[in-house]
């Protein structure tokens, strides 16, 4: 992060000290003779904390010797082949048959952007070859250690390990609930197919064509209305109206870019909340970056629906109240289905044109035109099904991988195997080949894809929830973050845990049926719905404004170490306004952007 005072020294004491903490058999031990007391000595408050502790615990230490060992050699295995990988260079042909050297980002950027299908193709290439590389270097070995130590503590394989750890169910009812999601958007994916096939040619469903024939002129006209500088205060106010609160909490947003930044955006929270043993709450804190630029076309609607994602993450984490930080950190047990739920949940608002209506507004306070909204729905609304299909090939692959006898785990057959299911899921080899996902690489990110379709699908189905319940509605509505603290959030990792959780504020099971139901309306009937809705905004937003916005929580806005603003020093919208006069500062091309 290029910050001062960062020290390696004391990153790697902490990181050790909780990696012992985590591992300690001795604690592990101690928590169960604990819960096994029957003389009143341990309280029923405390159980739940023993519980947790003991669910945490078991998520990082290994009891058998052997499993011990079989970890060791396939975390060696997975470090040599992530070092290797820098080998591989990231490279493609431009539109003069010259080889160009770059990151993969530039790669995905160019496979939506570049005018020449030549070049796009050359990107797609460079993808597929993430696979072979993989497999020449130890992946499927990688593959049949995992397995091993899977078994070797009674899970059916790791696939099985994973999903149990992670989510609490097996890896059985997670590909029951993803066969039959599978099952009903299959026909979707056809009629996509078809549609894109007649509006745009056949060789849009090219792999290295789909995305660029999609990606349209969009972002530029809606740009206006995203201005960089007032996201921050957008986001503040938008969560306020649904009365959602932080509990005290401290947040530290670094969003733009600069030279030596880390090159990834995340979110952290150096501080876990929780109640101690006296009652007092400890809030959290939370650290979130991002690499805005604010004068580049697209920051700001990016600035913003990362706030609205991020910004629920951090809210989540804010109103967890439990008697130990275990309930409310972020690795395992945390369900990544129950965290991304509720972070997906506030970001897709971003799409509604009734939160549209209200929030997205250019430099001069001009409302969105319909239009734009009309259009967006037009050109995204019949090809959504293509991001479902997308997400889910992902776990059904890894599902396969595992699912393969040692002795047929070869590199051709792996290859093969990976095809097959983009065929299959995908209708075509896939724009994103499922090899070059990197999610499937590391022991941390592998088999877990299948939270964020839990995820979305728990989404639709909240959504769904607030539309036929009380006054319908989701955007300003302060029972909004009422409900979502009460049934969501308070709980974190404890009991009773995602599928519980989403059952008992919707009143039902998981089910994957509002989300294909989404899916499957006809644009036509989106358009009036939308309209409507964008209308009835208008009508209702004029008001809202200048309201004072009361977040229950202390935002410091920084650049590196330099402090820009803090609300503890007046207000949020003054941090913010704040906020706004240093970006014109450093970025004076934005005052003057249309
Ligand atoms: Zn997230």
């Amino acid at each position: 992060m290029d910050l001062k005072g960062n020290s390696v020294e004391n990153l790697n004491t902490s990181f050790n000290a909780l990696e012992t903490f985590l591992g300690d058999q001795k604690t592990l031990e101690k928590v169960r003779e604990l819960l096994k007391r029957t003389d009143g000595s341990v309280s029923e408050e405390q159980k739940i904390v023993l519980n947790q502790i003991e669910k945490t615990l078991k998520c990082y230490i290994v009891e058998s010797d052997d499993a011990k060992a079989l970890r060791e050699s396939m975390m060696k295995k997975e470090g040599t082949l992530q070092k290797s990988r820098n080998n591989l260079k990231t490279q493609y042909t431009d539109k003069d048959g010259k080889v160009v050297d770059t990151t993969p980002t530039v790669i995905r950027t160019k496979m939506r952007s570049d005018p020449e299908e030549s070049v796009r193709k050359s990107c797609w290439e460079m993808l597929r070859k993430n696979g072979p590389f993989l497999l020449d270097n130890g992946f499927c070995d990688i593959i049949k250690e995992r397995n091993r130590f899977a078994r070797e503590l009674g899970f059916e394989d790791f696939y099985d390990l994973k999903v149990t750890n992670a989510e609490g169910f097996s890896k059985k009812k997670c590909f029951e609930m993803l066969d039959g999601l599978e099952q009903a958007t299959k026909p979707l994916l056809d009629k996509a197919l078809e549609m894109l096939k007649k509006e745009k040619g056949e060789d849009a469903t090219k792999p290295w064509n789909t995305g660029f024939a999609l990606s349209g002129e969009l972002t530029k006209l809606t740009d206006p209305y995203y201005p960089f500088e007032y996201a921050p205060e957008v986001w503040g106010r938008s969560f306020s109206k649904m009365n959602i609160k932080y509990k005290g909490a401290t947040m530290r947003l670094d969003l733009c870019d600069r030279k030596g930044k880390y090159p990834n955006g995340f979110c952290h929270w150096p501080t876990a909340p929780y109640k101690t043993q006296d009652g007092t709450f400890i809030p959290s804190e939370t650290n979130f970056t991002s690499l805005a630029t604010p004068d580049e076309i697209g920051s700001g609607n990016t600035a913003l629906t990362t706030l609205m994602h991020e910004g629920g993450h951090a809210a989540h984490f804010s109103n967890i109240v439990q008697g130990s930080p275990l309930f409310s950190q972020e690795r395992a047990p945390f369900s990544v289905a129950l965290a991304e739920t509720q972070s997906m949940f506030l970001d897709a608002l971003c799409e509604d044109a009734s939160w549209q209506a209200r929030y997205a507004k250019n430099r001069k306070g001009e409302t969105i035109p319909w239009e734009l909204i009309e259009r967006s729905i037009k050109e995204r609304h019949p090809y959504k099904v293509f991001q479902l299909r997308g997400m889910i090939a992902v776990p059904y692959f890894e599902k396969a991988l595992y699912e393969m006898d040692e002795k047929d785990l070869t590199p051709e057959n792996v290859l093969k195997v990976a095809d097959e299911v983009e065929m299959k899921i995908q209708g075509g080899l896939a724009g994103r080949p499922l090899m070059s996902v990197p999610h499937i690489l590391a022991d941390e990110s592998s088999c877990y894809y299948h939270g964020y379709v839990f995820a979305e699908m728990a989404v639709h189905q909240t959504r769904e929830y607030f539309f036929k319940t009380g006054d319908g509605t989701i955007v300003d509505n302060p029972r909004v973050g009422k409900e979502l603290i009460e049934n969501y959030w308070v709980h974190g990792s404890g009991n009773p845990g995602f599928l519980g959780l989403v059952n008992n504020l919707t009143g039902s099971p998981l089910k994957h049926d509002a989300w294909v139901k989404e899916l499957g309306v006809e644009v036509e009937d989106m358009l009036k719905e939308e309209k409507a809705e964008y209308e009835k905004a208008l009508a209702s937003a004029s008001s809202s404004s200048k309201d004072e916005i009361d977040l229950e929580m202390r935002a410091i806005f920084v650049h590196g170490d330099d402090v820009i603003s803090d609300s503890n020093d007046s207000s949020f919208t003054d941090a913010c306004e704040k906020f706004r006069g240093w970006i014109y500062q450093e970025w004076p091309k934005t005052k003057t952007m249309a």
